[in-house]
């Protein structure tokens, strides 16, 4: 059981793995502006214990002091993690937003993945040399592949996850 952020700039799909991985949508809603919202969006229970999946606002471009705030709240929901899913879309090149969050993640001494979403969008034969444009500058402990739409490696993602985490109980009241 344990804690796993979910950080990336919006719609890499985010909130689609979670909810694939929750297999229901229990997104906590609010009215406040996405800037303050860091919030649990999803609670996965099986056998083996549970995963809270804490979604993160938005990642922006820090060219001004909002963004520069964002991107702060955004970094923040890695503090006190079991690891950190870096969720980044297949289909565009890294941008200036994905930087900011990997040179802060590249700092965090915990667990973390790198997740290439939306493949499916690609020819297959492109894969490698996008994991090769990341990994040539960053590191990371597992890098995955996935398409959170079609389910494509979404159940090694989870199983690799499952096994970072400490085993027992530590349940969200
Ligand atoms: P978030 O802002 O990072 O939470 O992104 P969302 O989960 O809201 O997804 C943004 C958009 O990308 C939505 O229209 C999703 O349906 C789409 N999307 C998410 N994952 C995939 C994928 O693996 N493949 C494709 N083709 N579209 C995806």
């Amino acid at each position: 059981s344990g804690f796993i952020s979910i950080i990336g700039r919006p719609n890499v799909g985010k909130s689609t793995l979670i909810n694939r991985f929750v297999g229901q949508k229990i997104a906590i809603m609010s009215d406040k502006p996405q800037t303050t919202r860091n919030r649990i969006q999803g609670v996965l229970t099986n056998e083996e214990g549970q995963i809270i999946f804490i979604d993160t606002p938005g990642i922006h471009k820090p060219k001004h002091a909002l963004g520069d705030f964002m991107v702060q709240t955004a970094l923040k929901s890695t503090r006190g993690v079991d690891g950190v899913l870096v969720v980044v879309n297949a289909t565009e090149p890294i941008g200036p937003g994905d930087r900011v969050v990997l040179d802060h993640v590249k700092l965090l001494d915990i667990p973390k993945f790198l997740v290439i979403n939306k493949v499916d969008l690609i020819d297959q034969s492109e894969i490698f040399d996008i994991i090769k444009t990341y990994t040539d500058e960053y590191e990371f402990d597992e890098v995955i592949p996935i398409s959170a739409t079609e389910g494509y490696n979404t159940d090694i993602l989870l199983d690799k996850i499952m096994s970072i985490l400490p085993t027992g109980p530590q349940y969200y009241p």
